[in-house]
């Protein structure tokens, strides 16, 4: 099952809880409730072994970790680095509005807003579609970029910029 690591921003300070579940917005949700912070999805890891990988990461953030149980004081970009180290079984959580058009550069072409909301991932780092981290690969073949994770197949020409449910 996944390992999530979903971040809290509000009044304390910011903190991430890495844990194992095996519906992570379930489980989002179900932190949220009755918390006056926000809780968002950073990403998370498909594992074989999610035990040990869960163990792993407790063990690697130790210094970091807070007072309670699976908290740790560490910002979203403290945590990219493991995630892009699972690749293709590693995602991030999507913005809403990946996609949307932010504005327009020098030359016309449409500027959106990034699949990621604490950095900036090019489409070979993170599938804007399913937000794997195995990214998009460009096929000479068809001249089109192909995700591994979400088979989506796109040239980015046409608007249909919607992707299938995983
Ligand atoms: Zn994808």
């Amino acid at each position: 099952m996944p390992v999530y690591f979903l971040y809290q921003e509000g009044h304390g300070p910011d903190r991430i809880k890495i844990g194992r579940a095996r519906r992570v917005e379930e489980r989002r949700r179900q932190l949220q409730t009755g918390n006056p912070d926000r809780l968002k999805l950073v990403g998370f890891i498909n594992a074989d072994d999610d035990a040990r990988l869960e163990r792993d990461l407790h063990r690697h953030f130790a210094e970091v970790r807070g007072e309670f149980g699976e908290w740790f004081n560490l910002q979203p970009a403290d945590v990219l680095p493991v995630l892009q180290r699972f690749h293709g079984d590693a995602f991030v959580g999507k913005t809403a509005d990946a996609f949307e058009i932010v504005g327009y550069d020098r030359d016309g072409i449409p500027e959106h807003v990034g699949v990621w909301e604490w950095g900036d991932l090019s489409l070979e780092e993170c599938c804007p579609f399913c937000g794997c981290l195995g990214g998009l690969h460009f096929q000479e073949a068809s001249w089109m970029y192909h995700c591994l994770a979400c088979d989506t197949l796109t040239n980015f020409e046409d608007d249909t910029r919607t992707a299938p449910e995983p």
